[in-house]
């Protein structure tokens, strides 16, 4: 039978407009639906945007390490004190441009590359035929690639918070923030917008926030957090949120007792995503879900093995540059003969809180609990950047190796300090070949720089 395309994707997000692009390439007919802006959650309300914040947010730091280099920052000509001024409507304004710019660069490329583009949402009429819009469309493949979403928990009041999703579109700066959730998304909008100058209380549940990563970047981050002033209520729930005159009354049981803090008209819910699969009519496909997430195999196959997953939706591990590749390599051997499959071994992160932190490969509590403690060396390097000496500033990296002892290999790297991601990624490069401390020992250093640590280390 004649579909009407060879492949048809569901999501313009990073995964399925480069599925789609990949597929155009080996000169498939690729169909594409998506009703929101083009580039998915990391262009829209994720990465990209939360980026140039983190870039915003790092002014009042250099403005102050300025004074040690011998400039004065904020005199006007008249010797009027005139203080740095910061206006969120202004960053508010530019990122919304910054990304309009980029969700047309999407809409060019897709239409460069031939894809047909629907702009609005699709669901499954069966295993080959989809509802788009008005249309009825078939397709000989199709791959689901629709993200994820924030998830709120079931707390009184939550409704008076919003998500990362919003944050982008607040009129106005909050003065006061609570934030509930200690992962990626809580402790980066902590960091931004305690150093754009908003008072900011985290809580967690648990003692520690970002669980999984390194123990010692979580607690080099948390202090750092802490003495950068953000307040951070450990072992502590939101029982209630309400909304008064003066704000919203957030409602806190902490080990001791039940503590209120007041925020502005809005508090952040960052508990976590969802992939985000309603309304996509998967009862009328064979395709399974687990927990939420679409069941795909190695070969991004569905339990239709016509119908394929790529990125959030299958919930593995829920990172751009990870939907891209598995999106890549499916468009290569699903219509480009070849074989490689999606790797998942030392793929580096980074959080950009302040200070950042960047890693890849094994944390030393996973390598001792792979190898045993007496097979794993951990070299460690924490020290004050050159940078911070002349304006006197207390921050501190921190570096980490973790050795295996019996190969020598490198298991993972580790860093919490300035420019950890853009360092990180080329260790990441030596991890994934397999490097030993032999290795990074034979490299010479780049001095001065923090990175040279990496190389020195004993
Ligand atoms: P995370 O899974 O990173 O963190 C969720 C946090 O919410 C954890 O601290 C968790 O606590 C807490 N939590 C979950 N449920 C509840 C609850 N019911 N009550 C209280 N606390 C709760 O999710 P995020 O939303 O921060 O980020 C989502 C994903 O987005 C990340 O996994 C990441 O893949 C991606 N992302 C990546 C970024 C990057 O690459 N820099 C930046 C932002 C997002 P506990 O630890 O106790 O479970």
């Amino acid at each position: 039978m004649a579909y009407d395309f060879d492949l048809f994707v569901i999501g313009g997000g990073s995964g399925g407009i480069a599925a789609a692009r990949r597929a155009t390439e080996y000169g498939a007919r690729v169909g594409l639906a998506e009703a929101g802006r083009l580039g998915g959650t990391c262009v829209n309300r994720g990465c990209v945007p939360k980026k140039l914040m983190v870039y915003a947010s790092h002014f009042p730091e250099q403005f102050e390490a300025a004074a040690g280099y011998g400039w004065t920052v904020g005199d006007s000509p008249t010797e009027t004190r005139c203080e740095p001024q910061f206006d969120w409507p202004t960053l508010i304004t530019a990122l919304d441009r910054e990304v309009t710019r980029l969700n047309g660069i999407y809409q060019t490329m897709l239409e460069k590359s031939g894809v047909h583009l629907f702009r609005h949402y699709a669901h499954f009429l069966d295993d080959h035929t989809l509802a788009v819009g008005e249309e009825k469309i078939t397709a000989g493949k199709i791959l689901i690639a629709v993200g994820g979403k924030p998830v709120k928990p079931a707390i009184s009041g939550i409704e008076h918070t919003i998500t990362s999703d919003d944050i982008f579109h607040l009129p106005e700066q909050p003065q006061r923030i609570v934030i509930l959730g200690g992962g990626y998304i809580g402790c980066e909008f902590a960091c931004v917008l305690q150093a754009l100058g908003t008072q900011v209380t985290q809580v967690i549940r648990g003692d520690k926030i970002l669980r999984g990563f390194d123990g010692d970047l979580q607690s080099e981050i948390q202090s750092a957090m802490a003495q950068r002033g953000i307040t951070l209520f450990t072992h502590s729930e939101i029982v209630a949120i309400h909304k008064t005159d003066g704000g919203i009354d957030v409602t806190l049981a902490t080990p001791e007792k039940q503590e209120h803090v007041l925020a502005d008209v809005v508090g952040l819910a960052a508990t976590g995503r969802r992939p985000n699969i309603n309304g996509l009519g998967l009862d009328k496909t064979g395709v399974e879900v687990s927990q939420g997430a679409i069941i795909v195999d190695t070969l991004h196959r569905t339990t239709v093995p016509h119908i394929f997953a790529v990125g959030d939706v299958t919930d593995r591990i829920n990172l751009t540059p990870v939907a891209i590749k598995e999106g890549r390599l499916l468009a290569d051997r699903e219509f480009g003969g070849k074989s490689g499959l999606m790797n998942y071994d030392n793929v580096p992160t980074a959080v950009f809180t302040t200070p950042e932190m960047g890693t890849v490969g094994l944390t030393e509590e996973q390598a001792r609990q792979q190898f045993g403690d007496d097979d794993i060396q951990v070299y460690r390097s924490r020290f004050r950047p050159m940078y911070y000496t002349l304006p006197n500033l207390e921050s501190r990296t921190l570096m980490k190796l973790v050795v295996q002892k019996s190969t020598d290999r490198v298991l993972g790297a580790h860093m919490v300090g300035d420019y950890a991601a853009e360092i990180i990624q080329g260790v990441a490069i030596a991890v994934k070949m397999g490097a030993t401390k032999a290795d990074f020992d034979a490299t010479v250093a780049i001095h001065p720089s923090s990175a040279e640590e990496f190389v020195t280390m004993r």
